[in-house]
């Protein structure tokens, strides 16, 4: 099999007293899809935080094709354009309009030319069909369509691996499958993705591979069809018996 895509070593990170991640191991291979579930609390979102450098590490190691990433000397931003998030907050610039908040970095960190960031802006917006909505801002927006924003602007610098922290959390019930479907959609066309969610039937669906993280450890990972109908720990278990 090919090296990773990234991979994760001894993960460690504490906030003063209480460490968060106690020693992560983890691989995520080009074009897998892995959904990462736990209780609150366990730790998704800082891990997912600290593999794009949004929080430091006590120890470890955090490779992105083979490159040590988590090394101080690292361009963070240069990281962060290979490496697109979205979190629970779509996070959108209100005072930017929809195709400005998606060709912002392009524009503004990687220097693309307006016409061609724009050009390229579109496209995405098309992608998560959107397209109609690039001159308008964002509280003109459905939450769900604010979140396919996000999306299309994560998707922007062409990053190697997408990492989606509980997305669809904060969309109203009726909003959550448009953003589903768009996250299937990248999953289906080969798009490298590690998702903090909630929505078990849909890691179940979609997922590559089910992580269970409790109490800052993997407990348990596995194809979705085994970890779901047939767990071995106690612990994924208790956790999955509160979605049935
Ligand atoms: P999850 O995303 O699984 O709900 P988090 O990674 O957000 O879990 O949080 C794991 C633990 O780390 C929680 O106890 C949380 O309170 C704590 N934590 C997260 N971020 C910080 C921070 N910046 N400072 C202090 N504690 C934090
Ligand atoms: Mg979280």
């Amino acid at each position: 099999m090919s090296a990773p895509l990234l991979r994760l070593t001894g993960l460690r990170k504490s906030f003063g007293e209480h460490e968060v991640l106690r020693g992560i191991d983890l691989e995520l291979h080009a074009h897998e899809v892995v959904a990462l579930i736990g209780a609150s609390g366990s730790g998704k979102s800082t891990l997912l935080r600290t593999v794009n450098l949004l929080e430091t590490i006590d120890d470890g190691v955090i490779e992105l094709r083979g490159d040590d990433i988590a090394d101080p000397r690292t361009d963070a931003d240069r990281i962060r354009s290979r490496i697109g998030t979205v979190f629970q907050q779509f996070n959108l610039f209100p005072h930017l309009s929809v195709i400005d908040n998606v060709t912002l970095a392009a524009r503004h960190v990687h220097r693309v030319p307006r016409a061609r960031a724009k050009s390229r802006g579109l496209e995405l917006l098309d992608r998560v069909g959107l397209a109609h909505k690039a001159d308008d801002f964002p509280d003109r927006l459905s939450g769900g369509q604010q979140q396919r924003v996000a999306i299309a602007r994560a998707l922007a610098t062409e990053p190697e691996l997408l990492l989606l922290d509980e997305i669809t959390s904060a969309l109203d019930p009726e909003l959550v499958g448009e953003v589903l479907d768009l996250v299937r959609t990248l999953a289906e066309g080969g798009t490298t993705i590690l998702m903090a969610t909630h929505e078990m039937a849909f890691a179940r669906d979609v997922a590559h591979r089910v992580v269970f993280l409790d109490g800052g450890v993997i407990v348990e990972q596995g194809p979705p069809a085994e970890v779901f109908a047939a767990p071995r720990e106690e612990r994924t278990c208790a956790f999955l018996a509160r979605f049935l």
